[in-house]
């Protein structure tokens, strides 16, 4: 895989790591791809999920011009990061691709590190914006604090950017669906069984809104108050650590430095005081809504809306006034 320049011709292959979810694609993809175009840039979606037959419409008219899918012999790629990982690796080597993108999910914190590790590339997590041709990508640090431009080195390069803070645009092209066939083991890493854990509603990183509650729900049961407005909003239910750790809701719904970081359109913070580990995780959000009976919290300081209330009271008025708009409900 020697490469002195990261491009071949003066073509910059991009490889894009395709995540799934209930076997559809993520919506928070077509970010990455956006993110990843530029003149000379010939973008490829790697596909590790079977499901990625039935995607190239979908892909095309985001600009991926080839669509990977890589498979084993025999046994099932999905569910093994190790076996994944080394599969993705053949197919970037098989195809001469030096830069490789894709979420900061899950998915894309257990993949992209095992790669970067394996072929001794530089990797930049929660990335914000990457200028491809320079290799030069922003990402927040100290909590979100302050903005860095980080430069990579060296041929290959990795990067994996924030779910939806690159804003998908569309532009279709014709893509080529190659089947790749990778020859890769996992002796290190057996997987003997999957227990699904418990989440709490939609996926939190591909949320346009999300509701989330605090302290101030006091236990498990309270919830039911933000899931009825999560229905009529269409939204996914996040909570603050002490809510966690208090054991009322899963980590799954856990937002900010230690949980998952969101970028919603509308965030509508309940009970949440505002930590800067709070912050860390939806401070990007387009707009904040706070609900708090405290109008000096930090929450309330740092919002868009506030209202100043006991959330028990507010939101379920909420939620009666937005079930009357016929927009929402249709
Ligand atoms: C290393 C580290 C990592 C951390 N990671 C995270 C993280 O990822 N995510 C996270 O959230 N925290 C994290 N924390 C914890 C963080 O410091 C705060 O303790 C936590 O965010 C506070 O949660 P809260 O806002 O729900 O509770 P509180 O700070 O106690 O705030 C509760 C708020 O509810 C309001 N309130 C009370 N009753 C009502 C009511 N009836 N109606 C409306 N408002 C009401 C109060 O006025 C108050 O503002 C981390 C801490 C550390 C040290």
């Amino acid at each position: 895989m020697a490469s002195t320049e990261n491009t071949e011709n003066g073509v910059k292959k991009i490889g894009i790591l395709i995540e799934f979810e209930n076997d559809k694609i993520k919506k928070a993809n077509y970010g990455v791809i956006t993110a990843a175009r530029g003149a000379g840039h010939e973008l490829y979606a790697l596909v590790t999920d079977a499901e990625g037959v039935h995607c190239k419409a979908q892909l095309q008219a985001y600009g991926i011009q080839k669509i990977v899918l890589i498979s084993l012999k025999k046994v099932s790629l999905e569910q093994n990061p190790v076996r994944q990982a080394k599969a993705i690796i053949k197919a970037m080597g098989h195809f001469g691709i030096y830069t490789l993108c894709g979420l900061t999910s899950p998915q894309g914190k257990d993949l992209l590190p095992r790669i970067a590790a394996a072929i001794d590339a530089p990797l930049v997590m929660d990335c914000l914006h990457v200028n491809f041709a320079d290799g030069i990508a922003q990402k927040p640090q100290f909590s979100g604090k302050t903005i860095a431009d980080i430069k990579v080195r060296g041929t290959h390069h990795i990067f994996g950017i924030r779910p939806n803070a690159i804003e998908a645009v569309s532009a279709p092209c014709r893509a080529d669906v190659i089947p790749f066939e990778a020859h890769v083991d996992s002796k290190r890493l057996k997987i003997k069984e999957i227990k699904p854990g418990v989440s709490g509603t939609a996926n939190l990183s591909e949320a346009d809104i999300i509701i989330s509650g605090g302290r101030a729900m006091r236990n498990t049961k309270n919830y039911k108050v933000l899931y009825d407005c999560a229905q009529v909003l269409n939204a996914a239910v996040g909570a603050s650590r002490v809510a966690v750790d208090a054991g009322w809701v899963p980590h799954a719904m856990q937002v900010g430095q230690t949980g998952a970081t969101v970028n919603p359109k509308l965030y509508i913070a309940c009970g949440i005081s505002g930590s800067v580990q709070h912050f860390a995780g939806m401070k990007t959000a387009g707009v904040i809504v706070a609900i708090n009976i405290d109008p000096d919290a930090n929450m309330m300081r740092n919002c868009d809306y506030g209202i100043v209330g006991d959330l028990f009271e507010i939101v379920p008025i909420l939620t009666r006034h937005l079930m009357e708009i016929p927009e929402i409900n249709q």
